[in-house]
């Protein structure tokens, strides 16, 4: 029997309670019926999802990157980001020698979205198939990103989707210490010029190499920061393709990031 989607379920029912009342989203009895495993009929959202327009910045992501003179690495080897806007700081990253990693990349997959974005998602590196597209999240753990963010009530286009290092580790490994720390001044100057109101980090990696702390299955659900910005650690979603059960634990944690951003309704009674 194919395995029935979680988000699935909350897509479809957030599609019927929008019929039903056009200013409530998700409903307390809406999640009690999911936390309650009620089986219910699943419904593919593939064609909700591929019939979505790809806006121009996704669009221009593989795109080779215009000629901006990428600044001198500093003496300690980290590269000066500070000035640069979001279009500078993709082109430079484009070109980046900065980690051994790139000798091996396809393409450098820098991220991408809204780059006003209120919610942010943060993973660990690209895969094979983002490096092959220069899009990050796109192979089948960014599918199930996907639905997670439309059970949040966003598009893909509305949120900012990057990662701690922009090329691809080899055979799919963790970035290295050394890698992540030459790459993250280019994330970290993404999020300063996003400036989102929320960070999701999706798993180990990130919560370890942009706050510094180990233990994902004790910290996920946990409200953090990252210079003033709100972070919510959660799992990974290729996690959860091996482990869907924990599938609701995400939901929990999204619940949360959704509260705070105001786009959940919840009764307490
Ligand atoms: S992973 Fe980051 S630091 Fe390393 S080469 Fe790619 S862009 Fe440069």
């Amino acid at each position: 029997m194919a395995e029935k989607c979680f988000f699935d379920e909350i897509i479809e029912c957030l599609d019927t309670q929008k019929d039903k009342h056009k200013t409530i989203f998700v409903q307390h009895e809406t999640i009690r019926e999911f936390f309650a495993e009620k089986a219910a009929v699943s419904k593919p959202v593939q064609e909700k999802l591929s019939s979505q327009p790809i806006p121009e910045q996704r669009k221009m992501s593989a795109v080779p990157a215009p000629s901006i003179k990428p600044p001198t690495a500093s003496p300690a080897g980290k590269i000066a980001v500070e000035n640069l806007s979001l279009n500078e700081l993709r082109a430079v990253a484009l070109n980046c020698h900065l980690c051994k990693l790139h000798s091996k990349r396809n393409t450098v997959v820098f991220g991408e979205g809204n780059p006003q974005a209120e919610l942010m998602f943060i993973g660990e590196g690209p895969g094979m198939e983002e490096d092959m597209q220069g899009r990050p999240f796109v192979g089948a753990a960014g599918q199930l990103l996907d639905k997670m963010i439309i059970a949040m009530q966003y598009t893909r286009e509305e949120v900012y989707i990057a990662n701690i290092v922009k090329c691809r580790p080899p055979n799919n490994r963790n970035p290295e210490e050394d890698e992540a720390a030459q790459c993250l001044p280019y994330l970290k100057r993404q999020i300063e010029l996003v400036s989102p109101k929320v960070i999701v980090l999706l798993g180990a990696i990130p919560l370890l190499r942009l706050l510094g702390k180990t233990g994902i299955m004790k910290l996920r659900g946990q409200w953090d920061e990252y210079n003033g910005i709100k972070v919510m650690p959660t799992f990974h979603p290729a996690f959860l393709l091996r482990s869907p059960e924990a599938k609701k634990d995400v939901w929990r944690d999204l619940q949360q990031v959704m509260k705070f951003l105001g786009k959940v309704y919840k009764k307490d009674n």
